[in-house]
């Protein structure tokens, strides 16, 4: 992979006209380790927010050595780079077939469940490959409630009752059990792990069984941009949710048990940029060579606001307007689909024009795992930059990423 020392110096060298990532992996390192540092547990990479193989390499070498995996590929991709690593599966509603392989085949042991079938499944496959049900972990995956930018409570769950009844049949056909939650990704609301502490604290009073861990899942916000014209949204830094979050524990009296969490965003929305090429101006509306069906789909879903950097053109001699006024333009992407337009602007010098590239920051989460082939363009080259995005310059411009005001 080349390396530069900024995306800017990428830019100028490659003249890229397909869109470029680029991958900071002193970044990756640091943030894992900060999290590391500061929650007391396990702590478990979510690979679904950012499965690449240089990802998952970087956290190895960091030293995170346990990973949260969904799927016959995530476990693969795991055992690829980090062969020694834990695999925690904590998909609540599994393929028969996958929890063969994952106990099989990768040798997994600790699973999540929020449901009877899925005790059942579980029971068939350990059966068949005469397993000690003493040497596994159900996690029973409780129902939460919260304010996340994306809430999953709706679809995945047992309420407190139905948990209770998982946790006493697992416990007396012979598992280790313990409680896990998931409050959703990006929380704004530092009560949102205290209320799911609560509910779990209801649940393991009701079960009466010896819990062998409590998962608190991910949800760990990242830091983002903001739209300079609205009010900063106040959101806790990563140290205060945290500190917040042990004391909860203590308080519930979780302190004293194995913890672990799945971080997966706070872990590598900083890791990466993506250098993005205007491929037409048209008046206040820019083509780009990406959008909603690559790296730009949190637009469908979120409500992140990123900050971006202009880096002009050299090339371009004659200019109109004032770089220092930032106008909002409307944002078009690469594919001939007529809804493949960002709802929201991106803010940017007014005298941005064909064959300037922007180069949009903090876009390691849910941002390249989300890539389809729509259309033909898969954006996959990658460089690697040594300056993280928020040192040097400030950004000037930010894109909005946000549909749902
Ligand atoms: C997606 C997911 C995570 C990671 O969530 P982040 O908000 O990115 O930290 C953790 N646990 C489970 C079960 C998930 O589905």
């Amino acid at each position: 992979m080349q390396r530069f020392e900024t995306a800017r110096d990428a830019a100028l060298s490659l003249r890229p006209d397909v869109p470029v990532y680029c991958f900071r992996p002193e970044v990756l390192k640091a943030d894992a380790r900060r999290f590391m540092e500061m929650f007391p547990g396990k702590t478990a990479y979510a690979v679904k927010t950012n499965g690449e193989t240089m990802v998952l390499k970087t956290l190895s070498e960091a030293g995170v050595t346990a990973f949260d995996v969904a799927s016959p590929a995530e476990f693969e991709a795991v055992r690829s780079v980090a062969p020694e690593a834990e695999m925690l599966y904590m998909h609540p509603v599994k393929a028969q077939s996958d929890i063969r392989l994952a106990l099989e085949t990768y040798g997994i042991r600790t699973i999540a469940i929020d449901h009877e079938d899925e005790v059942t499944k579980l029971a068939r496959v350990v059966q068949a490959l005469d397993i000690d049900p003493g040497t596994i972990a159900v996690f029973v995956r409780i129902q939460t409630k919260g304010s996340a930018a994306y809430e999953l409570s709706k679809k995945f769950g047992a309420g407190p009752a139905h948990a209770v009844e998982l946790l006493q049949r697992l416990h007396r056909n012979g598992y280790r059990v313990g409680i896990c939650f998931h409050v959703g990704s990006q929380i704004s609301d530092p009560d949102t792990y205290e209320r799911a502490l609560r509910t779990a604290d209801w649940v393991r009073n009701r079960a009466a069984v010896p819990l062998a861990g409590l998962d608190v899942g991910g949800g760990f916000p990242a830091e983002y941009g903001h739209d300079p014209n609205r009010k900063a949204p106040e959101m806790p830094s990563l140290g205060q949710l945290m500190s917040r979050l042990r004391g909860d524990i203590v308080e519930w009296g979780f302190g004293d048990m194995p913890l672990v969490a799945e971080p997966g965003r706070v872990i590598c929305a900083h890791a990466f940029s993506l250098i993005v090429r205007v491929l037409l101006r048209k008046g206040r509306r820019i083509y780009i060579n990406d959008g909603i069906w690559s790296s730009l789909s949190d637009s469908w879903t979120g409500k992140i606001t990123l900050p971006a950097r202009f880096i002009p053109d050299p090339a371009i001699r004659s200019r109109n307007g004032d770089r220092s006024k930032i106008v909002p333009f409307k944002v078009c992407g690469a594919t001939c689909d007529s809804v493949d337009i960002l709802s929201r602007p991106f803010w940017l010098p007014e005298t941005v024009d064909t064959g300037d590239w922007i180069e949009i920051g903090h876009i390691g989460a849910y941002s390249l795992a989300l890539r389809s082939r729509f259309n033909g363009f898969y954006p996959d080259t990658f460089v690697e930059v040594s300056r993280p995005f928020d040192e040097g310059t400030q950004p000037e411009s930010f894109a909005s990423l946000e549909t749902m005001a």
